[in-house]
């Protein structure tokens, strides 16, 4: 394991203390995808590097604990090396661990990988159809988002390989009849990146039911992959996402929030 010293901008800010923010950002990602309905049942994960290691946090298996991840808390949340090996944390990795892990190793770019079952998005992989940018949302998965031609849960290196073999450089890749892996330089670039996904897939079938569907100019999709505008498509959405949170707490904490203390009871 390469271990780097990353230069901490803030004297006071640890490697400890960036992944206690990390397991924050992490956490919470789980409970706004939950809240914005991307992953029906709740099941879905979302991983993030730890800088300057070769380490990840990713969500620990706490499905078989019937929670919801709604409630997603630092502590649901563990590191595992990048082969797949449970490192920390209070319960064992989710088992799809290698579609992040594998993507992330070929992809130096890649600093989160969100994996959903998102309802329009993963109708298109059982339809055999290529989600195309049909509007500025989408620009970030032109040309087409690919599909993986494997049905079967991602759950050993060899699966996770397909999926980095099936994604390239793309953003986003559809796991036909299971769902959808969704790249990003942030844990929050990437749920936004997810929503952008769904919100496009969905734009794409309602206009499949009214006539031809045509995708945006290669002009538009550049324009929005430059400058001003690649920077605002995600910066200037996250606030809308980020009070999907049940325990959002203002504007104050966009980036990383605990949870919210227990009120306490009036006094009789
Ligand atoms: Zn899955």
């Amino acid at each position: 394991m390469t271990v780097h010293s990353p230069t901490y901008a803030n004297a006071k800010m640890t490697l400890e203390t960036e992944i206690l923010a990390l397991r924050r950002r992490l956490a919470r990602a789980h409970r706004i995808l939950t809240a914005g309905g991307i992953w029906p049942i709740t099941k879905g994960h979302v991983s993030a590097r730890i800088p300057g290691t070769d380490n990840v946090l990713i969500l620990g298996h706490i499905h078989s604990e019937g929670r919801s991840l709604i409630d997603t808390d630092v502590d649901d949340i563990v590191t595992v090396d990048i082969d797949g090996n449970w490192l920390e944390g209070r319960i064992e990795p989710v088992d799809e661990r290698f579609l992040h892990l594998e993507i992330m190793k070929a992809r130096p770019d890649v600093t989160s990988v969100v994996h959903a079952h998102p309802t329009y998005a993963t109708a298109f992989g059982i339809a055999g159809v290529n989600i195309i940018p049909v509007g500025n949302r989408g620009a970030i998965f032109a040309p087409q988002v690919p599909i993986l031609e494997f049905d079967r849960q991602i759950d050993t290196p060899e699966r996770g390989q397909m999926c980095r073999d099936a994604i390239g450089d793309s953003m986003a890749l559809v796991l036909k009849n299971h769902g959808v892996a969704v790249c990003g330089d942030s844990i929050e670039n990437a749920t936004i990146a997810t929503f952008a996904l769904e919100e496009t897939a969905q734009l794409q079938w309602i206009a499949a039911q009214v006539g031809q569907v045509q995708k945006i100019s290669t002009g538009e999709v550049r324009s929005v992959l430059t400058g001003a505008r690649k920077e605002e498509f995600y910066s200037h959405v996250w606030g809308h996402y980020a009070r999907l949170d049940p325990w959002y707490g203002g504007p104050g904490d966009a980036r990383s929030n605990p949870r919210p203390a227990v009120k306490p009871l009036p006094s009789q």
